[in-house]
């Protein structure tokens, strides 16, 4: 059982073309999360690692670094913010990652010695990179390292509704939600507190997507299209998230409340940075 879950922003992002905030967000964030338990320390995406900042040009591409302009400060990485919070990084037990893309799996290499949980489908569409999108968006070179895979596929549990596998013992759950990429899935944390959070990863990227009815920047509705493997499921998963926000969101009167939040949406962040969990 967790005691501790912390909310960290691994990469802080000005997309270039966000026009004061009425194409895209100017500001957007990497949440991850850090679940501290007596027996192991988990986390929950990487965003942008030491190497990846060491050579941001060659690691992530220069159309990727001028359209997103990330901050490149060290102090962002997950290393760094890890031991921050008092812990020895090679005391990562485990790495649970929502999809492979690079502004995801940059940290990987930051902590060798971790177990990595993914989506099998996600790992092979990874290692496969079959389409020039999918050359673009995966970086062997975050994981070149040889980092101790565990994979894991559909197991038929259930979730408030949705598909789930056991990532870690019966407080971190993978939840499929496909679309974005081939093998992408929430990530489902029981809260110390009661209840629990969902990082959707990249399942939506504005806040306003889940409420009722729904809003989105146009230049992030366009780019999630771009990017996006399997639009049908991606589109059907956003709908999904909308009913769990509307019938088990904070303020639903839920019995389990789960609050879900997305990888880059800097007001998610920012509403639960620093809370006590
Ligand atoms: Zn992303």
């Amino acid at each position: 059982m967790s005691t501790a879950v912390h909310h960290l922003n691994c990469a802080t992002m000005a997309p270039a073309l966000a026009a004061g905030g009425r194409v895209t967000p100017v500001r957007m964030v990497a949440h991850c999360l850090l679940v501290e338990a007596p027996d192991r320390l988990v986390l929950v995406d990487t965003g942008f690692g030491t190497a990846d900042l060491a050579s941001p040009r060659k690691r992530m591409g220069l159309g990727f670094v001028s359209a997103m302009r990330p901050a490149l400060d060290p102090a962002e990485t997950a290393v760094s913010q890890v031991r921050g919070l008092g812990h020895d990084p090679a005391d990562v037990t485990d790495i649970v990652l929502t999809h492979l893309d690079l502004d995801h799996a940059g940290g990987l290499g930051d902590f060798p010695a971790a177990r990595v949980h993914v989506y099998a489908d996600e790992l092979a569409a990874a290692r496969a990179r079959r389409t020039l999108n999918e050359k673009g968006r995966y970086v062997p070179a975050q994981w070149a390292h040889g980092p101790r895979w565990t994979t894991h596929a559909a197991a038929g549990e259930e979730w408030l509704g949705f598909a789930a596998v056991t990532a870690l013992a019966d407080d971190v759950l993978l939840v499929p939600l496909h679309g974005h990429t081939r093998g992408h899935c929430g990530v489902a944390v029981r809260r110390p507190s009661g209840g629990w959070f969902l990082h959707a990863g990249d399942s939506y990227f504005f806040h306003d997507e889940v409420r009722t009815p729904p809003a989105c920047p146009s230049g992030l509705r366009i780019f999630q299209s771009l990017m996006q493997m399997d639009g049908k499921a991606r589109v059907a998963n956003q709908e999904r998230l909308r009913h769990l926000h509307a019938d088990h969101g904070p303020g639903s009167g839920a019995a389990e409340v789960v609050t879900v939040f997305s990888a880059h949406d800097a007001t998610e962040y920012d509403a639960l940075a620093g809370g006590t969990d």
